[in-house]
């Protein structure tokens, strides 16, 4: 297909597609769908081999929030059954890691519920920060307290933090549908934040949410200019008790196609399978890998996820490899600093905001590729209520079972 090998060549050189490029990838027909998944996973090998990296959430502080984020299950006003505790301390914490590093992961991400931290928070996490990396060399700490005030970023990162995690979730033009308390602006202030403070910036997306393609496409091509190193792509847990509980949309062929575009639009950024993995993908999990180079081990914020020891089975099973603790995940023009999807695009240093805009198809004197006719048959699974497969979390961090590691 002439769409999949202009996608390729373009991925290969870091360029960015043409949003019609992106638009085709998720109008593609089952059909066409392993021919999606091996474009893509050509891409995804040229940058990270057969490497997956682990990562370990640590839910700080449950549920509680006054933010009213439609589709989390912590929001202002949800009646969803989850865990609900202030701050862990940080040997709790601590404890919570170090079950996760034991079981693979490399990277700990350390979670709050709640608008941003206030000051007195960045201390408790600061001493977090360090009560995990005292007692785990080399090991990466990524944090993610919502919005950032001035001067947090860099007491964070001087605390020791590698990364920080703020996800835009969906398009600018549908924010506002998704929540009320804060703006999408709000949202790329932070990240931008902690781009500009060295942090290694981490920020994705929600699929699922009821958006149009172009929502999707739009999200995904602001993360680009945004120039985060990873790019978590969520999708939705429609939690019972939550605004979204109904939104049963998405089928393990369409997150597959999100999966694939995001890597052709992102080819060199650490694309991670986030929520919603077991939920939504279920046993075309594997087929994933060939598209992203990262995922959460064992559970998640609210939900549990399959068992620790299942998901390192499926990595071999599917043939490819952990990735060690002395791995360099990033490749090297970004391990380095470099950042920046577009070579050609790419000027500014440090906290720059990279990546070009995109372009149009015929700018670069290419004929446009080829846009195959959209396939409904798998758009959209509408009415395919599977309550049965969402789990509130009922152990690790916050109670006195072990973690899922
Ligand atoms: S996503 Fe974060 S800010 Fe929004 S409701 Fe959930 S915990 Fe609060």
């Amino acid at each position: 297909m002439d769409l999949l090998n202009t996608l390729v060549e373009k991925g290969l050189r870091r360029e960015l597609p043409t949003r019609e490029e992106a638009l085709a990838v998720l109008a593609t027909s089952d059909d066409d769908l392993l021919d999606v998944v091996a474009a893509a996973g050509k891409v995804r090998r040229h940058w990270f081999g057969r490497r997956v990296k682990l990562n370990y959430l640590v839910n700080l502080k449950s549920g509680l929030c006054p933010e009213d984020c439609s589709y989390c299950s912590q929001r202002l006003g949800s009646t969803a059954g989850i865990l609900k505790y202030t701050w862990l301390k940080p040997d709790e914490a601590s404890k919570a890691a170090a079950a996760g590093l034991a079981g693979g992961a490399k990277r700990v991400c350390l979670v709050a519920s709640g608008r941003g931290p206030t000051d007195r928070d960045v201390d408790r996490v600061s001493d977090t920060i360090k009560a995990i990396k005292d007692q785990n060399e080399g090991v990466e700490v990524c944090a993610c307290l919502g919005l950032l005030s001035d001067g947090q970023a860099e007491r964070l990162r001087e605390a020791g933090a590698d990364a920080y995690n703020h996800n835009l979730n969906t398009s600018e033009a549908t924010y506002g549908d998704i929540t009320t308390t804060h703006t999408y602006a709000d949202r790329v202030d932070t990240v931008q934040k902690a781009h500009a403070a060295g942090l290694s910036a981490c920020s994705g997306l929600i699929a699922g949410m009821g958006e149009s393609d172009e929502d999707l496409v739009d999200v995904v091509y602001s993360l680009r200019e945004l120039d985060p190193d990873s790019v978590p792509v969520n999708f939705l847990i429609p939690f019972e008790g939550t605004p979204l509980a109904k939104e049963w949309h998405l089928t393990p062929q369409r997150c597959l196609r999100i999966l694939a575009m995001v890597r052709f639009v992102c080819p060199d950024v650490e694309v991670r399978i986030a929520g919603g993995r077991e939920v939504h993908l279920r046993t075309m999990q594997p087929l994933a890998l060939h598209l992203a180079n990262s995922i959460f081990l064992g559970d998640y914020l609210t939900s549990e996820g399959q068992a620790g020891k299942a998901d390192l089975e499926m990595i071999a099973d599917a043939g490819f490899e952990v990735e060690g603790a002395d791995e360099v995940t990033l490749p090297e023009h970004r391990a380095a600093g470099g950042g920046c999807g577009s070579e050609s695009a790419c000027g500014s240093e440090g906290g720059g905001v990279c990546g070009s805009a995109p372009a149009p198809a015929s700018s670069s004197g290419e004929q446009p590729a080829q846009v195959p006719q959209s396939s409904q048959s798998s758009q959209a699974d509408p009415g395919q209520v599977r309550t049965d497969l969402v789990a509130v979390r009922r152990r690790g961090a916050g109670t006195d079972l072990a973690p899922n590691a």
